[in-house]
Parts: structure tokens; C-alpha cells; sequence
């Protein structure tokens, strides 16, 4: 069995979702086909929901129609003149009606999640009657009666299991599509795995089927060894392991959803990064395979905060940094980075959700800064193999941007600075010319 999954580009435009089609048919044997929203429909679906959470129902409602007017013209281009394109445009009015219905409510979570939920809804549909419609026979089977997350907010593995394998039981085709990102969760309501979360949906099915490979389809030949939205002549990398793939996935490489390389390690599934656009490229595979070279890619992370916590009670002290963190762990927020010296400790945060409450119990071990709006970049590859020179060849190049926190050595795979945001770009491309 192998895991296909499409993002939003390579489902975006009725083209594209023609050339997806041929792709899945090149593969031999079961496959599951995970997909996403076409591209633009979840931040259009973010942006209603913002609007009915401001009150701002009109100005939710025209959105919603505009997005309606697009996806008319997209199945009239996907189906021509074929029956299905009643049928889908059919299926299309009941989505738009039930988004109406939701921005009647009254504005709650459960509203903000069954809005999220629509994109991805729609895309399957319409990618599985496409499908039929030109001879592939394929089923649906729909993420929210499997993909299952527990207490935590996290994808239970073992009802997962459970729940898809009673699925696949009854399903007859080769082909099997079904929805990126939607989750519920351990109260039944719907849910989604956040933003990107299609990556992590293709990942966990890997891992509890225990599948052969697992196929991201995306918009670009692979992983760059460095952000190719900011830094110019980036270029693809052949291999990864699953540690180096998760720490750029992690530390901001959009390319993949920060935690979706987790269940796939869990189980050695590998997963193969492949261009939608240029199929035939080698694209790039992570496996637990550890390849040479020290400096293999460069990502970023932003929106970070910075706390510094300074007292003399920290000189010789213990227990000091376990109160710390458990102010953190109340407050269920985990921290990134940390660094230490002698009488203050350093750390960041990318959720500020609970900072005023985490800064007022920090509060009472000492002075507390804060820095907001800083950037955490990540030297990822092999740090043991080549050990001599990549420290100076960083410092070198970044000797006139300021930084704020360094950490090295917390594993071999990944040194990590944090500089405020406004240096990011400039750090970026100054590494890149050094290391690379
Ligand atoms: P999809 O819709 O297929 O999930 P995404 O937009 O989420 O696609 O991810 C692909 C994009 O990630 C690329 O177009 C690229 O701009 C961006 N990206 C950021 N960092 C990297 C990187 N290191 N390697 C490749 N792509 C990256
Ligand atoms: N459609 C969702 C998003 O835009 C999930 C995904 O595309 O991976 O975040
Ligand atoms: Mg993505």
C-alpha cells in the first residue's frame, strides 16, 4: 500500500487535478490518495470564520459567494459538458448552504472547525467523481470517521488503526481518496490537525497501515536545502533522515507540517517529497538512512518570543530550571530553545497564547525580558561527521547580524540561533553563501 498525498497547488486548478489523476493511475496496487483544499480555499474558509467570529455575518456571506462563483467556474472546466458537472455543482449548493447555515450560528468552535472542514470535503468529492468519470474506479472514505485525535490534541494512533482498517475492510477499488486535515476529536466534534495538516494525515495512514512509502505531491522538486520564498539558488536535496527532515519540518520549512515526519519515523515509512508539476523528478527521500555531509539545509522559524529570566538565586542553585519549566508545563506551552549561563536563563516560546500569565509566575524567580517577534534559524545535517570548521564558517558569516541566543550540541542534527525577525533574510542568505 502507498500513501499519495496532493497539496493545495496540485489540486488548484482543474489541470492540475487532470495531471494528479494520471499520476495516481501510473502507480501500480492499493493506494490511498490523501488530498487537499484547492489552493486559496482554507485561508478563504479561515477568513470567513474570522468574520463571523467579529459579528461581521454580511461580510462573511459575501465571501462565502464569491468562493462559490470560483468553484462553479473550476467544475465547469474539470467536467466540460459531461453529466457529472450538474451533479457536483449539485454537491457544491449543499456545501455553500450548510457555510450560510454556519454563519447563522452563533459563533463557537465547533462552527469555526465545520467551516475549516469544507475545502478538503469538496476536493475529494470532486476529485473522486472525476475519477470514476474517466474510467478509474475509486472510493471515498472520509477522514472525520477515522482520523482521531485524543485529549491532548494529538492523533491517537491506536483508534486511528482501529477505525480505518474497519473501513478498508469494505472497500473493493484499488483506489482510495480521502481528506487531508480533518480530524475529530476525543469529544466526537470536528476537528482538523492545524494549518498544513494534510502532510500529517498522509503521515499517521503510513504509519498505522505500516504502508511501503509515503508520497507528499507538492509544488516544488523536494526539499531545498534552505527557504526558496527568501534565499535565491536553493536547490533540492536527493536524501534525508527523519531526524534532519524533522527538525527543517519543525523549524519552519513549510514544505512539510512540523510534526508529520513523527509517525512515519515511528514506523520507518519513508516518505518521498515529489513535484506534482515535474513528476519525473528524483524529488527527495527520507528514510533512516543518515547520509554524509555536516551542512545539509538551513530553515526558519518565526513569530518566536524570547524570555530571559535573571536572578542571583540561580548561582549554584538547583531546582532553579525545574520550576521554570514547570511554570511552562501548566500552562501546556512548549519551549523551543535554551540557553543558560550562571544567573539567567534564555528561552523562546512559539505560542504566546498564555504569555502575561507565564511572565507573571516567572516573575517570582527573578527579572524577566521579553522579545517579541524574533526568528529561530536551524542548521540542519550531520554535525558529527565533518565537526571541524561549521562553527566558524557560521560566525564568520553572520559577524555584523545580531544574536540573540545560540544553542549547539542539544543534538547532532541542528544548531539553532535566534535573531530578531528584521535580520532573518539577511541570515539567510549569508549562511546560504557560506555553507553551501
Ligand atoms: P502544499 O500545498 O503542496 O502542501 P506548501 O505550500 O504547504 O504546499 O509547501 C510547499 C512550499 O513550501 C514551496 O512552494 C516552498 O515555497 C515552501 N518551502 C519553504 N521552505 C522550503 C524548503 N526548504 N524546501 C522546499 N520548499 C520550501
Ligand atoms: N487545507 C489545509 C491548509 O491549507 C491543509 C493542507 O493543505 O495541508 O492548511
Ligand atoms: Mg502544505
Amino acid at each position: 500500500m502507498k500513501i499519495m498525498k496532493f497539496g493545495g497547488t496540485s489540486v488548484g486548478s482543474p489541470q492540475r487535478m487532470k495531471e494528479v489523476a494520471e499520476i495516481v493511475s501510473a502507480e501500480q496496487g492499493k493506494r490511498i490518495v490523501v488530498l487537499s483544499a484547492l489552493s486559496g480555499t482554507t485561508n478563504t474558509l479561515v477568513a470567513i470564520s474570522e468574520k463571523c467570529a467579529a459579528s461581521q455575518k454580511p461580510e462573511a456571506r459575501k465571501i462565502a459567494d464569491d468562493l462559490k462563483i470560483k468553484y462553479y467556474t473550476f467544475l465547469d472546466d474539470l467536467f466540460g459538458d459531461a453529466p457529472e458537472v450538474k451533479a457536483n455543482k449539485e454537491f457544491a449548493d449543499e456545501v455553500f448552504d450548510l457555510v450560510d447555515h454556519l454563519i447563522d450560528q452563533n459563533y463557537n468552535d465547533q462552527v469555526n472547525k465545520m467551516l475549516l472542514a469544507q475545502g478538503e470535503i469538496m476536493s475529494t468529492h470532486f476529485f473522486t467523481d472525476y475519477m470514476n468519470m474517466t474510467g478509474r474506479k475509486c472510493e471515498m472514505i472520509m477522514a472525520a470517521d477515522y482520523m482521531t485525535l485524543d485529549e491532548n490534541a494529538e492523533p491517537s494512533l491506536n483508534i486511528t488503526t482501529t477505525k480505518i482498517n474497519a473501513l478498508l475492510a469494505e472497500v473493493q477499488a484499488d483506489v482510495i481518496i480521502t481528506q487531508g486535515y480533518i480530524a475529530r476529536n476525543a469529544s466526537g466534534g470536528m476537528d482538523n490537525l492545524r494549518r498544513g495538516g494534510s502532510d500529517y494525515t498522509a503521515t499517521i495512514i503510513g504509519a498505522v497501515l505500516k504502508s511501503e512509502e509515503v508520497q507528499i505531491w507538492t509544488d516544488i522538486d523536494g526539499m531545498h536545502n534552505n527557504d526558496p520564498r527568501i534565499v535565491q539558488n536553493t536547490h533540492p536535496l536527493a536524501n534525508l533522515s527523519f531526524e534532519e527532515a524533522s527538525e527543517l519540518a519543525y523549524f519552519g520549512a513549510k514544505v512539510l507540517h512540523p510534526h508529520c515526519i513523527i509517525p512515519a519515523q515511528l514506523h520507518e515509512v519513508p516518505v518521498r517529497i515529489k513535484n506534482t508539476m515535474d513528476p519525473t523528478a528524483h524529488g527527495t527521500l527520507i528514510s533512516a538512512i543518515q547520509g554524509p555531509g555536516a551542512v545539509k539545509a538551513i530553515a526558519a522559524k518565526d513569530n518566536i518570543t524570547a524570555i530571559k529570566i535573571k536572578s542571583s538565586r540561580m548561582v549554584m542553585a538547583y531546582g532553579f530550571l525545574k520550576k521554570i519549566f514547570e511554570v511552562f508545563e501548566s500552562y501546556r506551552t512548549p519551549i523551543d530553545m535554551i540557553t543558560t549561563s550562571e544567573i539567567a536563563v534564555s528561552l523562546t516560546i512559539d505560542n504566546p497564547e498564555h504569555l502575561d500569565k507565564i511572565i507573571a509566575e516567572l516573575s517570582q524567580f527573578g527579572k524577566v525580558e521579553v522579545d517579541h517577534q524574533q526568528t529561530i534559524i536551524c542548521i540542519v545535517g550531520d554535525m558529527v561527521a565533518e565537526h571541524k570548521g561549521v562553527g566558524s564558517k557560521i560566525f564568520l558569516s553572520l559577524d555584523d547580524v545580531p544574536l540573540r541566543m545560540i544553542s549547539y550540541g542539544g543534538s547532532r542534527n541542528n544548531i539553532s540561533l535566534l535573531v530578531s525577525e528584521e535580520h532573518k533574510k539577511d541570515a539567510l542568505q549569508k549562511l546560504h553563501e557560506s555553507l553551501f
